[in-house]
């Protein structure tokens, strides 16, 4: 589809950003999205330079009866920042921060990346709880909720959210707070990509000393069951500044593993904590007790540092599918199950499966403060692939689904949005559980048109 010509140039007359359309050298670098599975050819793609310029596009798109796709960082699994014969909303160019250390307040431009972020509030010694790739927006991390190294010990990004800038599908610009439009802010956080565009995000905070302390265990997947055991009893009373995971997958040749385990099923405790370094001795202790490794590292260094150490490893270009789900207990058979699952992953396909403690200050903010759920869950259990042969997408989906459909028995109502990779009926609801009517009533409410689909879709409900 080709936009008409008259209807372009009048918006481009109005529009101070830059727009790139089919014609331009960049189209291609600019309709560019992460996961490489998603080829999409918008119309145009618009860069706003302010506020006045994302109400400019949106109504134009509506005008023009086009469908609109909304962009920070481009890693959405689902490829949802890009949208055939439609206008995206690239917010690249509203990425400004500005720290105000006396308040320890950050204001996000709506575009910023997470590593930006990472670097301006550390400028003062602050920090906002974020993921742990460098390159991934700070748009979609935060209005899916938000997880990473710090977590346990600073809560969600979204824990730290104060207000936001949005422009809501009517073209106007709200401020949502727990002041200001309560119910919407309660929505933005978790279900945000439904309910309008953020141009400003505004955070609270904290005082981070910037230096994290980092582990490794690798285990063979024979002793599986004694390893979770372990892992299991650590997590009823883990320090909330010790933020662990235990991962399955295999060890594939040429990726450093000792070669005792080279090309087997391999167990990994991995550990991030955020305290003082006096502490981590004593704060993992229990961890090891008992557990002989074949392999460990334990090691400090600057959070900024390891904040974009997997920056290229989850670099551009490759192929991606992930699920998830949260548990309070993974079955032993299920154990079983995953360690020889994890030994038939086709080759080629980078297959893992991740079971993360949640709880600490997470759990701390009562359930239902905000659309992200459960709190309560103990572990965020997920699996993922990563691949670059478009002839392995089938089977790295498969291999993905068949990992938690091994834990499904274990599995809790509600999933972490920005884990899913699935766009498929009914999946909205699996994450969101019993927030999910509240949530379709607050789309009825801002966006009855459904206009920001782009997403795992709430609906409108009924009238
Ligand atoms: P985009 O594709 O630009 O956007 C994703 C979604 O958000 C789209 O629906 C888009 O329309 C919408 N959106 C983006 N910005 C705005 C805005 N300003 N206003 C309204 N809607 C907007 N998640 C974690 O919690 N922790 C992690 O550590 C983590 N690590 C990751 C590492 C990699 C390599 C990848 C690919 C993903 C990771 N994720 C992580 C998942 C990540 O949070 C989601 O993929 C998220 O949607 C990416 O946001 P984005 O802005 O980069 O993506």
């Amino acid at each position: 589809m080709t936009l008409a010509v008259d209807a372009i140039d009048r918006f481009r007359t109005a529009f101070e950003g830059e727009l790139i359309d089919r014609d331009h050298a960049d189209y291609d670098a600019a309709r560019r999205l992460w996961n490489a599975r998603f080829d999409r050819r918008p119309a145009v793609i618009a860069r706003p330079a302010s506020t006045d310029d994302v109400r400019a596009t949106l109504r134009f798109a509506r005008e023009q009866g086009l469908p609109i796709a909304v962009r920070c960082g481009g890693h959405s699994n689902t490829g949802w920042s890009g949208v055939d014969d439609g206008v995206v909303i690239d917010l690249r160019n509203l990425a400004a921060i500005t720290i105000d250390p006396e308040r320890r307040r950050a204001r996000v431009g709506g575009g910023a990346l997470l590593k930006q972020l990472d670097v301006a509030a550390q400028a003062h010694g602050l920090v906002c709880p974020v993921g742990v790739v460098g390159h991934t927006g700070v748009g979609g991390l935060t209005l899916g909720g938000g997880m990473g190294r710090l977590m346990r010990n600073y809560g969600l990004t979204i824990d730290h959210l104060r207000s936001v800038e949005l422009v809501t599908a009517d073209g106007r610009l709200v401020t949502a707070s727990t002041e200001e439009e309560p119910d919407l802010f309660w929505a933005i956080r978790g279900a945000g990509t439904n309910f309008g565009i953020v141009t400003t995000f505004e955070f609270e905070l904290s005082p981070f000393g910037g230096v994290l302390h980092r582990g490794n265990r690798i285990y063979p997947g024979t002793r599986v069951h004694e390893v979770w055991d372990a892992f299991r009893a650590y997590a009823d009373d883990a320090p909330d500044a010790v933020a662990p995971i235990l991962g399955l997958g295999r060890a594939e040749p040429g990726a450093g593993y000792p070669d005792a385990v080279t090309g087997q099923v391999i167990v990994v405790i991995g550990f991030n904590h955020s305290g003082e370094a006096s502490r981590v001795a004593a704060d993992i202790e229990a961890l090891d007790r008992d557990l002989q490794p074949v392999a460990r590292t334990d090691a400090s260094a600057p959070y900024l540092e390891v904040q974009v150490s997997g920056d290229d490893a989850h670099g551009w270009g490759g192929r991606s599918a992930i699920s998830g789900g949260m548990a309070n207990e993974v079955r032993p058979a299920a154990l079983d199950a995953l360690v020889a699952h994890s030994a038939a992953a086709p080759a080629g396909i980078e297959a893992s499966f991740g079971v993360t403690l949640l709880g600490g200050a997470i759990a701390r903010v009562p359930e239902g403060t905000t659309s992200f759920g459960p709190r309560g869950g103990r572990f965020d259990v997920s699996s993922q692939a990563g691949w670059t042969d478009p002839a392995l997408d089938a089977a790295a989906d498969r291999w993905v689904e068949d990992a938690m459909a091994i834990v499904g028995p274990d599995l809790i109502p509600g999933r972490y949005v920005n884990e899913i990779s699935q766009d498929e009926p009914g999946m909205p609801r699996s994450i969101y559980a019993d927030r999910y009517d509240r949530l379709a009533a607050l789309k009825r409410t801002w966006d009855p048109d459904n206009v920001f689909h782009g997403n795992q879709n709430i609906e409108p409900a009924a009238d």
